[in-house]
């Protein structure tokens, strides 16, 4: 069993990461001063393959366990579902020392975090993070919410979880897309903080592919480590201090504006937004094109996409300075020193944002039965 520990004061805890957690989950909830009752919020696809054994295992350890199944997907982030889980969460008599437990991806894990936010203004809750996204990066940092109709996560709360229990073997059934997506967001943590970390991805691109459930647990936990001393920094993201995760967000929110959420997943929008910010990083003379041209290989290892954005680049500048990360008008970027090394730059001229912005947008070279590129 891997530790990471998140130390927020009185909201601090521990991330737990071991191939078969999940089978260990009642033990584990155990060693933490929880009530007896537990509330599980689950999918569909998720809970008939990973339900069971939680539940066995939180009822072997004489928890009371009721549970909530949900439709799969984005469109769940609703005002329509957060109701659904209050009633349900009245209908099953739970009260202020119900503990919400989340088993899922990204989507169930903001739902249920956010309806632990708010019934009875706030209870315990435990992150069961069964994506790749999930496990290394939407589960650690205490960020719930739900969309409005008007945009994405416009409302939520910032709610610590009690401990977040990561289990790598329940990645195997992952669809393979959702899995490759979840990679993007693992080779980010490479480029912003960790070279050797980057050089690993690059040297066990075969045990990453195959999924092994003893690399995954290494790569989920360096993943995690390095998210959480970011937000012990910044715990409520105010000072700018978490900044450095959002490498490739900015010119990937804007690719995920343009496509309005339908072509690409958040971790494929943020695999476009690194080679984006890439581009620029190396016309500013800061990342070498040796560098570059590895970030370019890896993401074409994991099956990410690097080029080929169905939109036109000066589209894309204009959703682009409409992003929230501005900082009094002036648009902000993190680009990267090298590999490993972030740094926020607030004045990249607008030829240079153009550049990198048509380099996404151009059609994929495709290889030449020779092997050569057209
Ligand atoms: P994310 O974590 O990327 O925000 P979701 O919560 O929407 O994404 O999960 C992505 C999809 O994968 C959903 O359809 C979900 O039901 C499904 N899913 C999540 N975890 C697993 C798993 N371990 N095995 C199979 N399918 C899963
Ligand atoms: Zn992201």
């Amino acid at each position: 069993l891997r530790r990471v520990a998140v130390r927020l004061g009185a909201r601090s805890y521990t991330i737990r990461v071991a191939p078969g957690l999940l089978a260990a989950a009642g033990k584990e909830l155990d060693t933490l001063r929880l009530g007896r009752r537990l509330f599980v919020v689950s999918d569909t696809n998720v809970h008939p393959l990973y339900g069971p054994t939680l539940e066995r295992s939180l009822r072997a350890a004489s928890f009371r366990v009721d549970r909530l199944v949900l439709p799969p997907g984005e469109g769940q982030k609703s005002l329509t579902t957060l109701r659904r889980i209050l009633d349900a969460l009245v209908d099953s008599g739970a009260d202020r020392s119900t503990t919400i437990v989340a088993l899922g991806g990204g989507v169930v894990g903001d739902l249920a975090g956010f309806a632990a936010a708010t019934w009875h203004r706030g209870v315990p809750y435990v992150q069961v993070p069964t994506t790749l996204l999930a496990q290394v990066d939407s589960s650690v940092g205490g960020k719930t919410g739900i969309n409005l109709p008007a945009g994405k996560n416009l409302v939520g709360a910032f709610h610590q979880p009690t401990a977040v229990l990561a289990d790598p073997s329940t990645l195997a059934t992952l669809p393979p897309r959702e899995y490759r997506a979840g990679l993007g967001e693992v080779i980010k943590y490479g480029m912003i903080r960790d070279e050797r970390f980057f050089a690993s991805l690059e040297r066990d691109a075969d045990p990453i592919i195959r999924r092994d459930p003893d690399r995954l647990a290494s790569i989920v936990t360096r993943c995690c480590r390095m998210k959480a001393e970011y937000v012990v920094r910044d715990e409520l993201d105010r000072s700018g201090r978490r900044a450095h995760l959002n490498y490739g967000h900015t010119f990937g929110h804007a690719v995920e504006t343009a496509t309005r959420y339908r072509r690409y997943r958040h971790g494929e929008a943020v695999a476009l937004g690194m080679v984006a910010a890439s581009r620029v990083s190396a016309d500013l003379g800061r990342l070498s094109e040796t560098d570059r041209k590895r970030l370019l290989a890896l993401l074409d290892r994991f099956g990410l996409p690097t080029s080929g954005v169905p939109s036109d680049p000066d589209q894309l500048l204009r959703l682009f300075a409409r992003d929230k990360k501005t900082d009094e008008g002036r648009l902000r970027i993190v680009l990267t020193k090298g590999i490993g090394s972030a740094s926020v730059s607030r004045s990249v001229p607008r030829r240079l944002l153009l550049r990198a912005l048509r380099e996404i947008c151009a059609v994929p070279r495709r290889k030449s039965p020779t092997g050569g590129s057209r």
